[in-house]
């Protein structure tokens, strides 16, 4: 029997010839394409006559082709289109560029809807390269909001505007999870009307039903998966780590600086957590330079005086480098043992006396195995490697807001007790506003830290034009007379160019021959050999390298105290989000710090984006402020940082938010005997539980 789970080839034999095409969009099933949402809707209900065009504005236009031929330009060799379009109040001309085989399609005499911009040229007004729609298919195809999709090569709308409309009858086998009470409660269109209506709206209205409907679903969703989750967590034991408050005081009391309100809020919140008997599963949400990592510090140190070993793992060697650094720092005098563990760095660091030593990598692990180390610091190397804990209690994961569930259960194994699970901590600067994150991480614990370090100084931002560059050379300069540094990122020039090595290579030879040659320059970028990088790492926050050239590798977390300015190329390439990461490599102490954006061609658009960074220091305001810039061609804001879920709901639903998460509650809760619904949960089940 054909149903939702049916593969796409069944509907059409040119779906079968598609099949490995669809396929590149995701679309495997009848189900699949439904929840392929159209990108926008092309508006044929807007249309203009062509004497009231203007140039300059995109437009639809309704006519008929009178002339319609090929020709080559005679200057740049190109092959162009061209036809005359009337309709009663007149003609403009149209041309399409390299496109031959259009011939095909558009015969003159042709009734079409023609959708593009208007230009004007030396005589008259013309359209380029429109999208076009035959009038007779688009009245058969129903509506005046035609949907446009993501392609591939091989798939164009009118494939998929077909395969949804032969597949529209299945929709009536689809039956409703969502129990009827809850549609009523919310004034929710029924799920296979709003499947209908994203795809064919029948008008405006509707559409906007349809659209709230699976935006809807999707954060309900997520958060029934988070509760099923958080559900099963209760269920898994793990070793209960006393909080042993009088250690604790005394070690807080060391620190070199006094913990702010919410670094004790969420450090008390964790050392709770990891007394109960099962694992804590939380997470550490702050502003780059918030001061995440003291926070898991004191959490490592209660586990280590419990005698239970830690794992932290960083992002990058660099990271893990640095944290291991800052963690002996911390930890100065303490009676503890630190170790490094990377693809390629292998150290320990016993903390009487902050000796830190290369060790053999067979070495290191057989210390770890026998439990003589009770902080080890790395990357991913921990996962993927032999690494084998005697004791190991807590999980600490830099620059990451979520543990894939595989990563999990492999920690698991290696933590010395294969019936208890680690307690983990994630931490991230990722900005996500309040009400989402019980949305997104409704089961995790969430630990804000909002407020700030003390004493630190607003960094001043300034957009440099190429008129300016010298200029803040100069200032550069004097800068690092003072005894300060500097970074410059660059960004990628072309693709195939992944890493950005030529890009900073030239800005390296640049600076170091011509501006600056009388300053030590480094280079850093991601095919450096750890130790390479390390030892570069060593001499720029030691002083010795005064500017560190380099590609978007610093991005995450790198901690150097007397950088006190970021310098950034090609800034109108980098997301706001990105280059809000950037500048906050400086401005770590009570210095004032300077973020220089760089940008030798700056569209308006781009200038827009960039003054919000000038303006604004809160990364959450942002990537709010990012999404609303990326402009009106999407109707739905997809890719949102990292939240693969989220295809349609956004950040910024609130209201919704707020309705689906109490909803998802209130049925789990309250027992729901919808049998449709109880099928959901049990399907969720079974996903989590493969996971
Ligand atoms: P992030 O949250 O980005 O990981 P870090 O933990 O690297 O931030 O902290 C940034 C800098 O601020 C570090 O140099 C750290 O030692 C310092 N720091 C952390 N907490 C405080 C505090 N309460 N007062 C002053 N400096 C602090
Ligand atoms: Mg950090």
């Amino acid at each position: 029997m054909i149903s939702l789970k049916t593969s796409i080839s069944e509907i059409s034999p040119i779906a079968k010839k598609l099949n490995s095409r669809l396929k590149k969009l995701g679309i495997n099933t009848i189900e699949d394409l439904f929840y392929h949402f159209p990108v926008r809707y092309d508006d044929f209900s807007q249309v203009k006559k062509i004497n009231q065009l203007i140039a300059g504005e995109k437009a639809i236009v309704k006519g008929r082709i009178n002339l319609i031929e090929n020709r080559r330009s005679p200057l740049q060799r190109k092959l162009l289109t061209q036809a005359i379009f009337s309709d009663e109040s007149g003609d403009i001309k149209v041309v399409w560029f390299n496109r031959p085989y259009l011939l095909k399609t558009i015969k003159q005499g042709d009734e079409l809807y023609l959708f593009g911009k208007v230009q004007s040229t030396y005589e008259s007004l013309q359209i380029v390269s429109p999208d076009f729609e035959k009038v007779r298919s688009i009245e058969k195809e129903g509506g005046f909001l035609l949907p446009i999709y993501d392609l591939t090569a091989g798939i164009s709308n009118k494939h998929l505007r077909f395969f949804v409309k032969t597949s529209l009858n299945f929709l009536n086998s689809l039956i409703d999870y969502l129990p009827p009470e809850s549609r009523k409660k919310h004034k929710l269109l029924d799920l296979n009307i709003a499947l209908k209506e994203i795809h064919f709206p029948s008008n405006r209205d509707l559409l906007h039903k349809a659209i709230v409907r699976l935006k809807f679903d999707e954060l309900f969703l997520i958060q029934l998966k988070n509760q099923i989750l958080k559900q099963k967590n209760k269920k898994i034991k793990a070793e209960r780590i006393n909080f042993k408050e009088k250690e604790i005081k005394d070690f807080v009391k060391k620190i070199p600086f006094k913990l702010t309100d919410d670094q004790r809020k969420a450090t008390w919140a964790i050392l709770l957590d990891m007394q109960k008997k099962y694992p804590m599963n939380r997470l550490l949400n702050g502003d780059v330079g918030s001061g995440k990592t003291i926070v898991s510090a004191i959490a490592m140190f209660n586990v280590a005086l419990n005698g239970f070993q830690s794992a932290y793992m960083a992002p990058t060697e660099i990271l893990a480098g640095q944290q291991f650094k800052a963690l002996i720092h911390f930890f100065q005098g303490e009676n503890l043992k630190l170790a490094l563990f990377t693809r390629v760095e292998h150290k320990i660091c016993s903390l009487i006396n902050e000796k830190i030593e290369k060790i053999k990598k067979k070495d290191l692990l057989e210390k770890i195995k026998r439990g003589e180390i009770n902080i080890v610091i790395g990357t991913h190397a921990l996962i993927q490697e032999k690494v084998f804990f005697k004791k190991m209690a807590l999980v600490v994961i830099d620059e990451q807001h979520r543990f894939g569930v595989e990563q999990r259960k492999a920690l698991t194994l290696k933590s010395g007790n294969k019936k208890t699970e680690p307690h983990f901590l994630s931490m991230t600067a990722t900005p996500i506003p309040r009400t989402l994150h019980l949305a997104l991480f409704g089961d995790l614990n969430v630990s804000l830290i909002k407020e700030m370090p003390k004493g630190r100084k607003k960094i001043i931002t300034k957009i440099v034009e190429s008129s300016e560059r010298q200029k803040t050379y100069d200032f550069v300069r004097k800068e690092i007379e003072k005894g300060k540094l500097a970074f410059v990122v660059c960004p990628l020039i072309d693709e195939s160019d992944k890493l950005g090595v030529r890009s900073v290579k030239e800005e390296f030879k640049k600076l170091s021959q011509q501006v600056f040659p009388d300053l030590k320059i480094a280079l850093l970028h991601g095919k450096l050999k750890a130790d390479e990088k390390e030892k570069i790492m060593k001499e720029f926050s030691n002083g010795k390298i005064k500017i560190l050239v380099s590609t978007s590798v610093i991005e995450v977390g790198v901690d150097v105290k007397d950088a006190t300015i970021m310098l950034i190329e090609g800034a109108e390439r980098f997301g706001l989000s990105q280059l809000h990461q950037f500048r906050g490599r400086v401005g770590r102490n009570s210095d004032q710090s300077y973020c220089f954006l760089f940008s030798d061609n700056l569209s308006e658009k781009s200038r827009e984006r960039l003054e919000a960074l000038v303006e604004n220091s809160d990364g959450f305001e942002l990537s709010k402020k990012d999404l609303e810039l990326r402009g009106p061609g999407e109707v739905f804001g997809k890719s949102q940082s990292g939240f693969p879920e989220l295809k349609i709901a956004s950040f910024f639903d609130y209201v919704l938010v707020e309705k689906a998460n109490q909803e998802a509650i209130n049925l789990l809760e309250s027992d729901c005997n919808y049998s449709p619904f109880k099928e959901k949960i049990k399907e969720f089940e079974e996903k989590v539980h493969l996971e």
